[in-house]
């Protein structure tokens, strides 16, 4: 088995996700006691947030880049970074790293497209729906992707910060997002939702099945991780 770095604490909440899930792979894949061989970096996410909110992408590039390389000296044969919003400074990290990088949005990418599905709703944080960084991956495999209007962006965005991110899921924020999926099937005739921030999966796990295939970003790159670190 390969050793997996994994950037995390973007939020703690989802990592936990990435360690379970990578560590439920392995064991169903290699059976019995087989977990996986990792290395978790975890970040203090006030920190990065702040350089988020405050447009400080370039240091908070340098800062995971930095964390990435010191996964490669510790014996990281791959990194993976727990986020699908600081994917914005990926090119950052690939530059400093001699060891893959599983990056996110193209893995997300490469399956929508081999599923043949065209049309696409984007949800995620707003620097995820409103930038380049990731759109560009999907469009590039020639999807179709909308986003949500900015009203419902800015209430996405904050019940990702201000709820999802500190453990919290509340019904009304499952509705919410629920209706804005339901509005764009109908008006945009999107085939598909795409989970474009590892902590949305939370609000689907109980309540009524939103009507329209979801790709949970994070299940894809836990999954394409598991698939490099066991070779197929
Ligand atoms: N984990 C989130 C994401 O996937 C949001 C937190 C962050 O801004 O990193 O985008």
């Amino acid at each position: 088995m390969k050793t997996l770095g994994l950037i995390g604490g973007m939020s703690w909440e989802s990592t936990l996700v990435y360690y379970k899930a990578l560590n439920e792979q392995v064991k169903s894949r290699l059976g019995g006691l087989h977990s996986a061989e990792c290395i978790l970096y975890s970040v203090d996410f006030a920190r990065i947030e702040t350089m988020q909110r405050s447009g400080n992408w370039e240091e908070a590039g340098e800062e995971l880049a930095a964390i990435a390389l010191k996964l490669e000296k510790a014996g990281a044969e791959a990194v993976v970074l727990c986020t699908n919003t600081m994917h914005k400074v990926a090119s950052r990290i690939e530059e400093t790293i001699t060891v893959p990088f599983l990056h996110l949005a193209q893995v997300t990418a490469n399956r929508v497209k081999s599923d043949g599905v065209g049309k696409v709703l984007l949800l995620g944080t707003k620097y995820t729906m409103e930038e380049d960084f990731f759109i560009n991956r999907l469009m590039d495999a020639g999807l179709d992707v909308s986003i949500p209007e900015k009203n419902e962006r800015e209430e996405i965005n904050r019940i990702i910060f201000q709820e999802l991110c500190l453990g919290k899921i509340k019904e009304s924020s499952q509705q919410k997002v629920r209706e804005i999926i339901k509005v764009y099937k109908g008006q945009s005739q999107i085939e598909a939702v795409i989970l474009g921030c590892t902590e949305l999966e939370q609000l689907f796990r109980v309540g009524k099945e939103p009507g329209v295939r979801l790709y949970d970003t994070t299940e894809l790159h836990i999954k394409a991780a598991a698939d490099f670190m066991l070779g197929g």
